[in-house]
This record gives C-alpha cells, structure tokens and sequence, in this order.
C-alpha cells in the first residue's frame, strides 16, 4: 500500500525592521523547516502568515501595522512577532482577527503559535535544515548576531526597555555558527548587534575553548577569530563591524583592519558632535577627541570606511549646534552617513526634554546634512577613480542585446543595504555571485562607483 504523505503547511513571512529583526525572522523559519513546514514566497500559498515587525520609531510602528492589516487582508491567518508585539493591545485593538502576538526572540512561543495555527506534518519525509539554517539574505553575505539589549540609555531610544539589558552570546557559540556559515558559502560576515564594542561586558569576557585555546568574548578576540575563519578554497571572508559604540577600546580593533583580519569599515553611530546635544542625548560628548581618533584610525588603516547617523532637530538643537555638527562632518571627511530627523518614540526621556524644534526646521536642517555628506561622499568616491579594489558580487545582470552581461558588486567600504554599490560593465559569463574580483573604477556619483573587472 502506497504511503499517503500529506503536504507540508506553509508559512509566508513578511520581516521589516532592522538586520537584528533579520536575524529573527531566519532562525524562525529554520526552526518551522526543521519542524517540516515549506514556504510560501506569497500571501495565497500560505496556510499563515507571520509578520515580523519592527516597533522602534512611531513610523516603524506604522508600517508594522500596515504590514499586518495587508497580510489579514490578502490571507487572513496571522501571527505577529517582533519589537511590536510588546505592544499586543495596539495591535489587538485595531486587528482583533490576528492569531496570536508574541515579542521580540520569542522563538519558541511564535513556532508554537504556527504549530498551533496550522499543525505540522511529521514523519521520514521531513524536510532537512540546509547547512548553515536557513537563510533570507543572499548565501554569500551572513548576518552573524552577537548579543541582545543595551545596556546605555540614549534619550531617544526605547532599545533598552524593548529588549532589556546587555546579553552576550558565548563566544565559542558564536564563533561555531559563523565557521558553520563560512563554510556553507558565506564569504561576509555581518557582525550585529545592539552595542558590538560592549560584546561580553555581561559576562566579564568569559573565555571559552575555541579550537584549542581560550578565548575572550570581547569585540578584539572576536575580531581576530572571525578574521582567520577560511572558506573550502581557502579564503578569509570579510568581516564587518556593525553598531559599534564609540568607547576608546574600539581603537585596538584598527591594526587588526591593517593585519588583514577585518575589513577596514567600521559602522559607529555618532548621532550628534555638538557637546550640548551630545549631553542631552546622554551619548559620550568629546567631539574634538573623536576627531583625533578617527585621524589616529585613518594612519593605521588609510582604507578604513567610516558609516555613521546622526540625528537632527534634536530637542533643545540650535542653530549653531547644528552649524557645529556640519563643521564637524567638513572635518571627520566620513565615507557613508545615515541622518534621520529626530522623531519623539512612545517612551523615551527624550519626549519630555524643553525646546522641541519645529517640524520645518528639521526638514531643512535634514536636507542641508544630506547634501554635505552628498558632497563629501562624492568626492571620496572621486578619488577612487583610476584605482584597483576589491569588488564583492551580489548579482549578476541578463545578456544585454549586444551581448554584454553586467554585474552589481560591492567595495569593502559598501555593507549590504545600507550603502552603496559598485556597477560592473561586461563581465565573464562564468562570474557569479559571491566571487571577490579586482576592479578598475572608471567612473563614481554620489553613492555608487561604476568599472571593470582588471
Ligand atoms: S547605544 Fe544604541 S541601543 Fe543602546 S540605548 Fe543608545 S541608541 Fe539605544
């Protein structure tokens, strides 16, 4: 008699927020794969829907809750998780429909919610995990999640109440999942977190056995380890610091960018230089010191591509505050920056501080700092023109009519999603994504640099 074997349940997921949401959203789903769930790329092939939201700044919220009110509507079997299931009454108020709520890294209560909803079907036909989990971002990149919570307190950020305290991981856990990724094809490793530089401050470094020796859960241990991993040919991945706080211990992290174990890019949220505002943000306030150190950084590791964000319209932000902070920017010369307009967040000890700054004056002091660092960004990306670098591929174009295929990559200075890119002309058909070349740039804008492989 033949076996019957019914088909799996599928799960649709929507993610938004941050890379850390990221993170979430692929253990959840390589948890349901293990538990022999499928998925479905849309919202009618999918017995549920799970809607990973992200409740950091109140147009976050917004969006999560559009987010949530489209998967109700277009499937109608919900399941919320994420930053915002903190606030379940939001959401229950406005979708009394949805299945179940639960918070952020709640893994266990969202897999039993969708068990729950639509329950699995076991047996010797389970579907296997592929090495390294299962992943929504492109093989050859890999968010690799170090720590949870924070253990600072921004004014303007609720990150410490959503998520609570620092906790590290082991380092040995850490470094077992990237070895697992690297050699399953990651070829960059994306280094998350709340706080990088604070890695294993919970736990006192506790050191583990790593291969054979002890090694520290600090930010430099974990950096060197990371940077010796190797790849089945043999190659060292790249390696990304991202959401580094600006402690003075940061600065040992740069030789090692020199020695080849990082690649020389730090993301490090500045958020203001102005001391006044910097104090109010209850963020470290010596601009002029930064600027020596980023100087310092910049003669270990001349390539070093510094990202950060800032905030504007701060409350209590003057006019010369702001003027300072453009100065400032003429000055640190960084390759990429984020700002956003100061947003009052459901709270935070921002929202009660005096002197709000009006709307408009946000807004045009928003588009002032985007045209400086527009300005500064285009004349750093000019200065790579008629260089070599090294180029990481992430997709590889269709034959265009004369033939030609082109390619779209990324410089060391360029994280995934959040920077820029570099656009490749006729490549060779046998390029493919995850492939390291060295590249003539050609040509650059504002954000993106323009060549051919050497
Ligand atoms: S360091 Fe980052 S996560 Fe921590 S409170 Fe400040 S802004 Fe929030």
């Amino acid at each position: 008699m033949a076996t019957i074997i019914k088909a799996a349940p599928k799960v649709g997921m929507v993610s938004l927020g941050c890379p850390k949401a990221l993170v979430d959203s692929e253990r959840i789903l390589t948890k349901l794969r293990a538990d022999g769930y499928g998925l479905s790329p849309d919202y009618a092939g999918a017995d549920v829907v799970l809607v990973n939201t992200c409740g950091f700044l109140d147009s976050a919220k917004e969006e999560s809750l559009e987010a949530i009110g489209e998967a109700i509507a277009e499937n109608g079997r919900v399941i919320v998780t994420g930053c915002m299931g903190n606030e379940a009454d939001v959401i229950r108020a406005r979708f009394p429909d949805v299945l179940a709520i639960t918070g952020a890294h709640q893994y266990e209560a969202v897999v039993s919610a969708v068990h729950e909803a639509a329950p699995p079907t076991r047996g010797a036909f389970v579907d296997l995990v592929p090495e390294g989990g299962l992943k929504l971002t492109p093989r050859h990149y890999s968010y690799l999640k170090i720590s949870e919570g924070c253990n600072h307190s921004c004014a303007f950020c609720i990150i410490p109440t959503l998520r609570g305290k620092l906790a590290s991981r082991r380092i040995d856990a850490v470094l077992r999942e990237a070895e697992k990724l690297v050699s399953a094809g990651t070829k960059e490793l994306l280094v998350i977190s709340q706080d990088t530089s604070a890695y294993g401050v919970d736990t006192r470094h506790e050191p583990r056995e790593w291969q054979g020796r002890q090694v520290r859960a600090h930010m430099t241990d974990l950096a060197r380890e990371l940077g010796s991993l190797r790849t089945s040919d043999g190659i060292a991945p790249w390696v990304r610091l991202h959401y580094v706080y600006p402690y003075p211990h940061v600065d040992d992290v740069i030789p090692l960018m020199a020695e080849g174990y990082l690649t020389p890019y730090l993301d490090i949220p500045f958020q203001h230089a102005a001391p006044d505002v910097l104090k109010a943000m209850k963020r470290p306030a010596n601009d002029a010191k930064v600027l020596e150190r980023i100087r310092k950084w910049r003669s270990i590791a001349p390539d070093i591509a510094i990202r950060s964000s800032f905030v504007v319209g701060f409350p209590g932000e003057t006019e010369s505050d702001f003027e300072y902070l453009l100065n400032w920017l003429e000055e640190a010369q960084l390759d990429r920056v984020g700002a956003f307009r100061f947003e009052p967040v459901d709270g935070a000890q921002a929202n009660d501080l005096p002197n709000p700054v009006p709307e408009e004056v946000k807004e045009e002091r928003f588009q002032r700092i985007m045209a400086k660092t527009a300005a500064i960004s285009a004349a750093k990306l000019g200065a790579k023109v008629g260089r070599s670098i090294p180029v990481i591929i992430d997709e590889i174009g269709d034959v265009d009519e004369d033939g030609s295929i082109g390619a779209t990559g990324r410089s060391q200075a360029d994280a995934p999603e959040i920077d820029g890119h570099v656009y490749l002309r006729d490549v060779a058909p046998t390029l493919k994504a995850g492939d390291v070349v060295l590249v003539n740039v050609e040509d650059a804008d504002k954000h993106d640099l323009f060549g051919v492989v050497a």
